[in-house]
């Protein structure tokens, strides 16, 4: 296996990989991470999944965890957000922590990998394939060399090289408003939360975004007029004024420094298909989603892994090749949702018109005295991906048949546990069947039996009702202390969920039987044969 490019999704998903046992060559141009904040904010969802890889230790110790923000009109406080968090959910809804440490915290833990071959100053220059293998040009300080592999992951970025090598074209748009960012050194005595200034006095009709980072860094991020250039943006005392005036609009004029200072614009675009022969793209190189919303490196964590455990199960002959074209239909149908929604906030934050901005600040201007309207603001809110349609899911009947829990395709919600673990800590990179109730009872002791001769590694999560003795057959059981767990997931004794190894559900019952299970676990995997 090649991964080329060795930003936050290259590596994440040759760290995945490797979770599954397979070894990975990862080839970046670069000779060192990158420097300058750029993604800054880490959703819960790129938390959990870091946190299932293993590698969340030092985004915990570094990061800061957070969950509301305040919005300002013309001065006025027109409304407090609060992102939607649940007591017992190990992860904030939004983490902040910059983009160089996220690739200095995951390049250490690729370089520490024996399953990983991590190699700087190396650019891949040309790419072909076959039916028998892919073959990658590569350029280094001391010669180019041909790496022969059997798939190729395209994680090269926003410029990516396979993407133009294979003449391969986005589709959507992209947006006119630019955007300074500036990471400034000083000591706010403001908590972790997002400020968002519309139409603030010193920048009529556009918008300032003030966030706080580690290392007493802030992030201020504003919209240019219209006819500035960048260069003119980033001239050294247009952009201290600038900075100068945020300070005194938060309401501390103080001294600061300046870490780093960029220009950016927002785009909506993405591929129509991720995969291509032997060929897979992840994160920027397979879309370019605008920052507010925080999606791009957010999105690339969930392409990732989704595409890993594919890719490992494919290489292993435990999947078919329709499990790759599942990678490829879930996630751009993510990305097209991601753009429509995107679309929606870009155009709250830059109006491309003089009717979107009198909209714009009519529903700006109501919220001073209405609550209604709030949700029109509520454009950070950042959720992993619902694979509803996904063609890994199976039984659609039973799964309709419950009354509440996350449905077929959806994220398997975290919660901490009676014995103060959470539940996202019992689930690994394999398949989970999740069993509910009393593990001596006929139904669940059957299908634990037929969950013990599948062909794909399934572990077995108890979750026993309370006062119901230890079962064995099971990996992990945990008491479901008053019913709380199964209350959440709308399950009875002897329901059953089956999960991806990405934390999906694939399939669920209230009253499983054998045969169901064989048959989700061959749908899951894309096999025509069953899995057990
Ligand atoms: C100013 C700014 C602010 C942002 N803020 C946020 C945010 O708050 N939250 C968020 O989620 N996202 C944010 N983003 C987006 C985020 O930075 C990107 O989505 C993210 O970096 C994508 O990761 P990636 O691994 O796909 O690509 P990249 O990080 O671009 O990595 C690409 C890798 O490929 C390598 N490469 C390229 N070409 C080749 C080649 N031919 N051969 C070998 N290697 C190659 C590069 O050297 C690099 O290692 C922001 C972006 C910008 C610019």
């Amino acid at each position: 296996m090649a991964v080329v490019g060795a930003g936050p999704t290259g590596l994440l998903t040759a760290i995945g990989l490797a979770r599954h046992g397979i070894r990975s060559v990862v080839l970046t141009q670069d000779v060192q991470v990158s420097h300058g904040s750029r993604a800054a904010v880490l959703i819960r969802r790129s938390m959990e999944i870091l946190h299932r890889c293993g590698v969340v230790g030092p985004f915990v110790a570094k990061g800061l965890p957070w969950s509301s923000g305040r919005s300002f009109y013309r001065g006025q406080e027109v409304y407090r957000m609060a992102m939607p968090h649940e007591e017992g959910q190990r992860y904030k809804p939004a983490t902040n922590v910059q983009q160089q440490y996220i690739e200095e915290y995951l390049s250490e833990a690729a370089e520490r990998e024996p399953l990983i071959d991590l190699r700087w100053g190396s650019r891949v220059i040309s790419f072909e394939q076959d039916s028998e293998e892919a073959r990658l040009g590569v350029d280094t300080p001391e010669g180019a060399y041909t790496l022969r592999t059997s798939y190729v992951v395209a994680a090269d970025g926003g410029r990516s090289d396979l993407r133009r090598i294979l003449g391969l074209r986005m589709e959507g748009r992209a947006y006119a408003g630019r955007f300074v960012i500036a990471d400034i050194r000083t000591d706010l005595p403001l908590p972790t939360e997002r400020l968002c200034y519309f139409d603030p006095d010193w920048n009529p009709g556009n918008n300032v975004l003030v966030h706080r980072m580690p290392d007493q860094l802030w992030r201020i991020d504003f919209r240019l007029p219209d006819d500035e250039t960048p260069d003119q943006a980033l001239e050294p005392e247009l952009l201290k004024q600038r900075i100068d005036l945020t300070l005194r609009m938060v309401g501390y004029p103080i001294p600061w420094t300046l870490d780093w200072a960029t220009v950016y614009s927002a785009s909506a675009l993405t591929l129509p298909r991720y995969l291509h022969g032997r060929l897979a793209f992840v994160g920027d190189a397979a879309h370019l989603l605008p920052i507010f919303g925080v999606r791009g490196a957010n999105t690339g964590i969930q392409d990732s892994d989704n595409l890993a455990w594919k890719l490992a199960y494919v290489l292993r002959g435990l999947g078919g090749p329709g499990l790759l074209e599942s990678y490829s239909a879930e996630r751009v149908e993510a990305a097209r949702e991601i753009c429509e929604e995107a679309g929606k906030s870009t155009r709250f934050m830059t109006p491309p018109s003089r009717g979107y901005r009198l909209m714009r600040d009519a529903a700006l201007s109501f919220t001073l005295s209405e609550t209604f309207t709030k949700d029109l603001l509520h454009w950070r809110t950042a959720r992993p991906h619902d694979y509803r349609g996904s063609a890994l899911n199976s039984d659609l009947e039973a799964d309709a048949a419950f009354p509440s829990g996350p449905g077929c395709g959806a994220p398997v919600p975290d919660m901490r546990l009676a014995d103060g673990s959470h539940l996202l800590d019992h689930l690994g990179s394999a398949f989970h069947l999740l069993c509910f109730g009393d593990g001596h009872s006929a139904g669940l002791r059957h299908l634990a039996e037929a969950a013990r001769r599948a062909r794909v590694p399934l572990r077995l999560v108890l979750l026993r009702s309370e006062g119901a003795p230890e079962a064995a057959n099971y990996d992990v059981q945990v008491r479901d202390t008053g019913g709380e767990i199964a209350r959440r997931f709308g399950a009875v004794p002897g329901s059953a969920y089956l999960v991806r190894p990405d934390g999906h559900v694939c399939a669920r019952w209230l009253r499983p039987d054998p045969s169901a299970l064989e048959r989700a676990l061959a749908i899951a995997c894309a096999t025509e044969e069953p899995m057990a």
